[in-house]
């Protein structure tokens, strides 16, 4: 038994105890029955473990060969690019790399990422390398797969015979890219094939949807039509839905409405959208963004992810929440008090509903021990500082910690200059 003193819990401000035996949890709340070992942890907050709701494990570090050189800087050259760089990925690199990139994620507080793969390739090559992976790293890392046609479902040659191949090895979503086919219609039609191979084979739904400027780039409302008619909207999401930032006021109006029906989740990508979209653009340029502030104001769920770790569309990343999520909220324009409170579930809540994980998610008794500890003793000065993970706890065991922050600076020389 374990137990856990002095915290300050996210969303649950009465307790400051949590009691843990075979890494669950059996009790929140004040004066708990002493324990062998206890845990002090200083007022600090406590939240569930960051969510990354969209990343491309089988990209990232090949952002820095001469043939991933994206020199527009679009999501068209990076899809350009990333075919070239394919053509040399083997299995063993494939799952190197996924390996680091996850670790990445995890040293900084991840414990849940839905990864989009590209399922464009004959051999399967990165879906093997994941599929492998998500078994062996299960105990500290839950990973949920997206069969994704990179190179598009019509415009590549086999994709869907690929994305079906996908699905019965083990994916758990079926992706899309909607606007990179080849025409209006194939695009449409991508979108009917994703939400019929989810009900042939019972999986999820992760469509990368109108991820471009082009207000005219609409996808996003025959998808919620689709999900809305066969009821299965709070298992679907659309990522990026860029042009949706850029569309017509009467058009939004009227979509935001058909939104909170269908309870389809959003998933935004702050820092790879305001980097990759606007491209046309002279001035003012647009910063890539979909709707994210009326979406949160309008109950439609609504989350961030990293998507890039250093590849052909994005040089940075580093499966820092806490940064995406400062990008986000300054972004959108969600920064009043009250926002500031509860924006972390852009990171946490919101990303768990998306992946269809509410039910094992969170801080909660009979629940399995999953959360993190930040160097903050309130959710506002969490995302005011920007505050770093001290520790990432999963099933009641430590997935790291970090010693208490110290500096040597010596303040008092300041103090007479200012
Ligand atoms: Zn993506």
């Amino acid at each position: 038994m374990i137990k856990f003193t002095n915290a300050n819990i996210y969303r649950n401000s009465d307790a400051t105890e949590i009691l843990v035996k075979d890494g669950v949890i059996q009790q929140i709340g004040n004066n708990l029955p002493a324990a062998e070992e206890e845990i002090d942890l200083k007022g600090r907050l406590i939240v569930p473990p960051y969510v990354d709701s969209h990343l491309h494990l089988d990209y990232v570090y090949t952002g820095g060969g001469d043939d991933a050189k994206n020199a527009t800087g679009t999501l068209f050259e990076g899809i350009a690019r990333w075919h070239d760089v394919k053509k040399t990925q083997t299995f063993e690199d494939a799952k190197s790399r996924m390996l680091k990139g996850i670790q990445e994620e995890v040293s900084k507080g991840v414990q849940y990422i839905r990864t989009h793969i590209d399922v464009c390739d004959p051999d399967l090559t990165g879906l093997k390398a994941m599929l492998e992976l998500r078994e062996e790293l299960k105990d500290n890392v839950t990973i949920q797969i997206v069969a994704f046609p990179q190179e598009g479902m019509y415009a590549y040659k086999g994709a869907v015979e690929l994305m079906e191949e996908a699905l019965k090895m083990g994916a758990d979503c079926v992706g899309g890219i909607p606007h990179f086919e080849w025409a209006y219609e194939f695009g449409q039609d991508s979108v009917r094939k994703t939400v019929e191979l989810a009900l042939k084979y019972d999986k999820l739904i992760d469509v990368h949807c109108d991820e471009t400027d082009d207000p005219m780039s609409r996808h996003v409302q025959l998808l919620n039509a689709l999900v809305m008619i066969e009821d299965i909207g709070t298992r679907t999401a659309a990522s990026h839905t860029c042009s949706f930032g850029s569309a017509d006021d009467a058009y939004a109006f009227r979509m935001m409405g058909l939104f909170e029906q269908s309870q389809m989740n959003f998933i935004a990508l702050p820092t790879e959208n305001a980097y990759l979209q606007g491209r046309q653009d002279t001035y003012p340029k647009r910063r890539g963004l979909t709707r994210v502030k009326e979406f949160w104001e309008n109950g439609i769920n609504i989350s961030f992810g990293q998507d890039s770790i250093n590849d052909p569309w994005y040089p940075a990343g580093n499966g820092n929440m806490m940064n995406i999520l400062d990008n986000g909220i300054h972004l959108a324009q969600t920064m009043s008090l009250p926002q500031l409170d509860v924006c972390l579930d852009f990171i946490t809540f919101n990303g768990a509903k998306t992946l269809n994980i509410e039910e094992e998610y969170g801080i909660e008794v009979g629940r399995a021990a999953n959360f993190l500890v930040l160097d903050a003793i309130s959710p506002f000065e969490a995302v005011r500082q920007r505050a770093d993970v001290l520790a990432s706890i999963r099933n009641g065991k430590y997935l790291f910690k970090k010693p208490e922050p110290s500096y040597d600076i010596e303040l008092d020389l300041f103090r007479s200059t200012i």
